[in-house]
């Protein structure tokens, strides 16, 4: 049968355990093997990561959507914020392209490598959504 799980949870980084913890949660009670639970939970780490670092650039007071749908067959995860938005997708799901001095610039990368697909709408101002398919 379907399932689907929405969340609502703030920009701070503590929810990205959260995220990771609920994903792999809901995976383990369906017929998904040990290695898609895995996949799933770095996937959602890097995009939730990215909602809260980059999107709202670590305040505490943004709000970022977390949807899971899965059945038999697959599954969905979209992560939302309503942040600064990316100027440039393409170049920043280059594999090491970060905006950030400190960072490795690899989370698109992993999603990407994780998941079977990945698309990303974003637009600056307004914020970023993160849809991955399996
Ligand atoms: P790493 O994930 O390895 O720690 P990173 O977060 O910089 O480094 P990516 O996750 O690949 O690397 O993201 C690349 C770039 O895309 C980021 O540096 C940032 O500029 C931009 N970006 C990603 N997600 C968002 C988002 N939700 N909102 C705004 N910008 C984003
Ligand atoms: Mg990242």
């Amino acid at each position: 049968t379907k399932n689907q799980v929405k969340l609502e949870f703030p920009s701070i980084p503590e929810n990205v355990a959260l995220a990771r913890v609920i994903v792999a949660t809901m995976l383990a009670g369906m017929d998904f093997t040990l290695t898609d639970l895995d996949d799933a939970k770095v996937a959602v780490s890097e995009a939730v990561s990215n909602a809260i670092l980059h999107g709202y650039q670590n305040r505490p007071n943004g709000l970022v959507y977390l949807t899971i749908t899965a059945d038999p067959e697959g599954l969905e995860v979209i992560v939302e914020d309503y942040g600064r938005g990316i100027v440039d997708v393409a170049k920043a799901m280059e594999p090491a392209f970060s905006t950030l001095g400190d960072r490795m610039g690899m989370g698109f990368v992993f999603m990407q490598s994780f998941m079977d697909k990945v698309d990303v709408d974003s637009q600056v101002g307004r914020g970023t959504r993160v849809r991955m398919y399996k």
